[in-house]
């Protein structure tokens, strides 16, 4: 009987061991789990209602969802699509409910349902809890490599030749091994290994601007456009103004884009705000319209946007707060079209957003094969989930990543028991 360790009882690992039970139940999967329980951070995930998927239908392409990754993505969801993710949780008893902003949850509006799912999913594995797993080593199998050594300074010339090797686990052997998750323990296996990794950093945050006229504003939402200016990072959506600085999708998705520019940067960088998400020319458009029409009116009279940010917004660029439309003359409308396109703040550092935060970076996409997920360097070892290079913007994806590249896993090796 084939044995399979699988690292890490996550979303990404117990989705892989589901699939293994129904594809191969002659198979001996074991999860070994540094927790006292498995799927706990699935429980939190969603603010404790789990947002599963996404129908993508709110994104142009892959990449917007996916900085990182979206090339495995692409062949993963034809392998695990949404539709795909939908039908597996119906018919394992979590029938999910569609949201306008194109985010799945359960009908239930309850994690925790997702995570008994998995756990019924999972019965006939072996589950090993507190188990944390620093170091797996490849062994040679009975033959000719029977006496190869696991020196780790040896690893290129034992690669080369574990071709047909198992994988020694917390003292037992194995004929697979699929690493999941994320952190620092993962990184220690990834380093005895010599896996080629990308150093990782924190992704979906909120920014910390030190501005109390804007602070003062906490509450609002718009939609708005924000970028880093001079590197190229841009992202839309809502913007929510918080007591500490800047939130909501707009600022997450930027975190996403520019998790490793910020990160680089010490978290410290100009940040610039285009209010009315339209370019200049249609926001001088719309001015010049409205000064024609209410030019006896006070300009904080007749707003595109909520009046108190309508009024920051005036003030900021230098008007007068009882200057009237027709009295902006061009100097004054350029002063307003600059603020509304392109309002300056800095990013003084992050925040969390609801505890929510996913890694960017782990093993690098060009140490696997793309189309099974399994390690070029080492046959038999295998991936998914956030311990590789693949992360998302919120709404749902980073979890079909879990499914997804837990499935592709699951196939891969029952296609080669
Ligand atoms: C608060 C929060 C809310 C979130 N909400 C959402 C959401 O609603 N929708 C969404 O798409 N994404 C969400 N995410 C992101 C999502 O949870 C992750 O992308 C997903 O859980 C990744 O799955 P995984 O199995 O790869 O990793 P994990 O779920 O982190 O599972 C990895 C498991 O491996 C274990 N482990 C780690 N190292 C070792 C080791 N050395 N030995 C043994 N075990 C080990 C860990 O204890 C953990 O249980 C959220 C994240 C957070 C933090």
């Amino acid at each position: 009987m084939k044995r399979i360790a699988i690292i890490g009882a996550g979303a990404a690992g117990c989705f892989c061991a589901a699939n293994l039970r129904k594809m191969a139940p002659e198979a001996s999967v074991t999860l070994f789990e540094a927790g006292p329980k498995p799927l706990a951070k699935l429980a939190i995930t969603g603010g404790g209602r789990c947002n599963l998927t996404n129908s993508f239908e709110g994104i142009r392409s892959l990449k917007e969802a996916y900085p990182r990754g979206e090339r495995v993505m692409k062949r993963a969801l034809k392998e695990f699509s949404v539709q795909d993710t939908l039908d597996w949780f119906t018919a394992a008893g979590v029938p999910l409910t569609l949201q306008e902003d194109h985010c799945y949850f359960p009908v239930s509006q309850n994690a925790m349902d997702v995570v008994r799912c998995l756990q019924r999913g999972i019965k006939g594995c072996e589950l090993k809890l507190n188990a944390l797993i620093s170091e797996i080593s490849p062994r040679a199998s009975l033959g000719r490599n029977d006496n190869m050594s696991t020196n780790r300074d040896n690893m290129s010339v034992i690669s080369s030749e574990v071709e047909k090797s198992k994988w020694m686990v917390n003292g037992e052997c194995f004929d697979y091994v699929v690493i999941t998750g994320g952190g620092g323990s993962i990184e220690r296996i990834a380093a005895g290994l010599k896996l080629e990794t990308v150093p990782p950093v924190p992704s979906l945050f909120t920014f910390n601007i030190k501005d109390k006229a804007l602070t003062s504003l906490m509450g609002l939402v718009v939609d708005a456009s924000v970028s880093i200016p001079g590197s190229g990072f841009k992202a839309d959506g809502p913007l929510l103004i918080t007591d500490w600085g800047l939130s909501g999708p707009a600022v997450l998705k930027l975190s996403s884009y520019a998790a490793r520019y910020l990160s680089e940067a010490g978290d410290k960088a100009p940040l610039s705000v285009n209010w009315l998400h339209s370019s200049e020319s249609e926001v001088r458009d719309t001015l010049a319209v409205l000064a024609r029409e209410n030019a006896a009116k006070l300009l904080l009279s007749t707003h595109l946007l909520p009046s108190r940010l309508w009024e920051h917004i005036v003030l900021k660029a230098g008007l007068r707060k009882d200057i009237r439309w027709g009295e902006l003359g061009s100097k004054g409308m350029n002063k307003l079209v600059a603020t509304l396109v392109g309002d300056n703040y800095f990013i003084e550092g992050k925040s969390k957003f609801r505890e929510e935060f996913v890694t960017c970076g782990g093993v690098s996409l060009d140490a696997v094969e793309l189309g099974t997920l399994q390690s070029k360097k080492y046959p038999g070892l295998y991936f998914a989930g956030e311990v590789l290079d693949i992360d998302a913007i919120t709404g749902g994806f980073n979890l079909q990543a879990a499914w997804s590249t837990g499935y592709v896993v699951a196939k891969s090796i029952v296609k080669s028991l």
